[in-house]
């Protein structure tokens, strides 16, 4: 039964032999979130967002809505193993150039914190409020969802970002 639901983000800043462009990647992984035990209830469009951090790499993200009966554990492993696929290799730099980048942005079930074969996993994900790459996209198939540590719902998390005087107010 695939009774979670999972959203994912998803981001590229570097070519791909034989799918192209980052965007190119980026829809090419979209796909890839709708096989075996994966279902796509939705996507977003891809957008292009400016390089992060040392990288002069332009980035092309975009987020999606899965469903599948998994834990976060198994759905990150089952993410790690789609990134690999899409060639990239783990070397612990954070901010390099990456053929693909999937990280788990909520799920349905709240808060969660854990491990998963040595690695951490946080969900919500620590930085995404933050990330307007991550939020704009977001909030184009979840807006009224609501994280569960501010009680704010994605538009307004997107709104924060994106307009800070009306945040302020
Ligand atoms: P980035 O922070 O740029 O996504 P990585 O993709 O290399 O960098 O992720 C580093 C680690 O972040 C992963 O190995 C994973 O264990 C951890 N992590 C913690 N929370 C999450 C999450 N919600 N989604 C994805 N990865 C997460
Ligand atoms: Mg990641």
């Amino acid at each position: 039964m695939a009774k979670h639901r999972y959203l994912i983000a998803l981001g590229s800043n570097q070519r791909h032999a034989s799918h192209g462009s980052p965007r190119a990647v980026v829809a090419a992984a979209i796909k890839a979130l709708d096989r075996g035990t994966f279902t796509l209830m939705t996507a977003s469009r891809v957008i292009d967002s400016a390089p992060l951090g040392p990288s002069l790499r332009r980035y092309a993200n975009a987020a999606a809505l899965v469903r599948t009966r998994h834990e976060p554990p198994a759905v990150l492993r089952k993410l790690h193993k789609i990134e690999r696929r899409f060639g990239r290799r783990r070397r612990g730099q954070q901010w390099g150039a990456r053929v693909l980048d999937l990280d788990i942005v909520m799920w349905s079930g709240g808060l969660h914190e854990g491990t998963s074969r040595g690695q951490s996993l946080t969900i919500p994900h620590p930085e995404f409020r933050d990330r307007p790459f991550v939020t704009g996209p977001a909030r184009q198939i979840a807006g009224l969802w609501r994280d569960p540590l501010t009680n704010l719902t994605i538009r307004q998390l997107h709104a924060r970002l994106t307009k800070p005087r009306a945040a302020s107010r």
